[in-house]
């Protein structure tokens, strides 16, 4: 296929590699060693240390929230604001099967069960209106909530996300959330950078989630933020991720069940370094993402770009091919040719653990499903 080829050669002339060229990876030309060395000369390698510190502050400012903690992964930042959101044992959490599969297991890690709704063709993120339409149907309002008319369950929480970076469109989704009394977890963890309206995503939810693992477009190895602007949730964050332990000069006092997630100073140190190049990196990306494009332009092969009235962080660019068998063709031949590309993930209603959830048609979902391919993206 001629269209293929000429990607492939596009690819590697970008990349400037004729070697293997993977779909993201890690960049590390600042202060990271700097400071990781700084850290180790001071001994506080564990969850207490000034990079911890430091970049909880960094976070706050890049979100625009109030207060952000630091914690050891994306996947348990997202269990915990689950939690605070007011998630309990037995409750349902709607959500979009169009995700990594860590969305859904955060919610499952409460108890609590996941509605898949529908995403948008556009954003590729949950869709207000499928939400609209889910609650018209079977949502029951009651004196301490929304209720799911069909399981008698209560619906505690919503989690958007905003699928490779670009936003969901949450204006429309906060409206019908407010209408519903659901709070609103954003699960920011691709889109760190990316901007709704010119405001940053992870912030504009009761609470919001990030992830610094290694293929996110800033990592620390392994790491999670947890952000909200409810000053009273992030001191109950913080608490609840250091085991819950009250403040005493010497005894160990723990009043209720806490985890172990706080962020180690080592890796936050890594972070530190990688968040001052948060916006080079986004520029260069946002290059990149111009040069595809231009490329893509008339090709067959459909570059996704940005949607009105949002910016986004490009972290891992994707095409659209034509069909399933497009798809599955330029997946083989791509990827026999040393540039890496991968399929968008299998709806999360098809893995064993999700079989028995409930779900709307997934018509977006599984047109997407069968069509989205992300290409090589890292900052050169
Ligand atoms: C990466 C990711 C997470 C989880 O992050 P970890 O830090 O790997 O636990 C959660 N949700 C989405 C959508 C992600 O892409």
């Amino acid at each position: 296929m001629k269209h293929i080829e000429n990607t492939i050669s596009f690819i590697k002339d970008l990349y400037g590699a004729d070697a293997f060229i993977p779909l993201h990876a890690p960049n590390f030309s600042g202060n990271e060693k700097e400071y990781l060395l700084n850290t180790i000369d001071s001994t506080f390698v564990s969850s207490v240390g000034k990079y911890v510190d430091e970049f909880e502050e960094k976070m706050q400012s890049i979100t625009a929230a109030a207060k952000a903690i630091a914690v050891v992964n994306g996947t348990a930042a997202l269990q915990v604001a689950l939690r605070l959101a007011g998630v309990q044992s037995g409750d349902e959490v709607i959500t979009q099967a169009l995700t990594f599969v860590a969305t859904a297991n955060a919610i499952a890690y409460n108890n609590a069960t996941p509605i898949f709704l529908d995403v948008d063709l556009d954003t590729m993120g949950l869709s207000p209106k499928a939400v609209e339409n889910f609650l018209e149907e079977y949502g029951e309002l009651r004196e301490d909530g929304c209720y799911n008319k069909k399981t008698g369950k209560k619906i505690a929480a919503c989690v958007p996300m905003h699928t490779f970076g670009f936003p969901v469109h949450m204006d429309e989704l906060i409206a019908v959330c407010e209408k519903w009394k659901i709070p609103i977890v954003e699960d920011a963890a691709e889109s760190l950078g990316s901007e709704y309206k010119g405001k940053p995503t992870g912030s504009l939810g009761k609470l919001g989630v990030f992830s610094f693992n290694g293929n996110k477009i800033v990592t620390c190895g392994g790491g999670g933020a947890i952000v909200t602007n409810d000053e009273d949730l992030g001191t109950r964050a913080k608490y609840l991720t250091t085991t819950a332990k009250k403040p005493h000069p010497y005894e160990y006092v723990h009043d209720m069940l806490g985890y172990n997630y706080r962020m180690p100073n080592l890796n936050a140190a890594l972070a530190c370094a990688q968040l001052e190049q948060l916006d080079g990196f986004i520029s260069k990306k946002r290059e990149i993402a111009l040069a595809y494009k231009s490329f893509f332009n008339g090709s067959g092969i459909k570059f996704r770009t940005e949607t009105p009235d949002t910016n986004v962080n490009y972290w891992l660019m994707c095409v659209e091919l034509e069909n399933k068998k497009e798809r599955n063709l330029f997946l083989e031949e791509t990827n026999a040719n040393s540039v890496m590309t991968r399929p968008i993930w299998q709806l999360m209603f098809r893995l064993p653990m999700y079989e028995h959830c409930q779900k709307d048609t997934q018509e977006n979902a599984i047109y997407l499903e069968e069509r989205i391919v992300n290409i090589p993206s890292s900052v050169r």
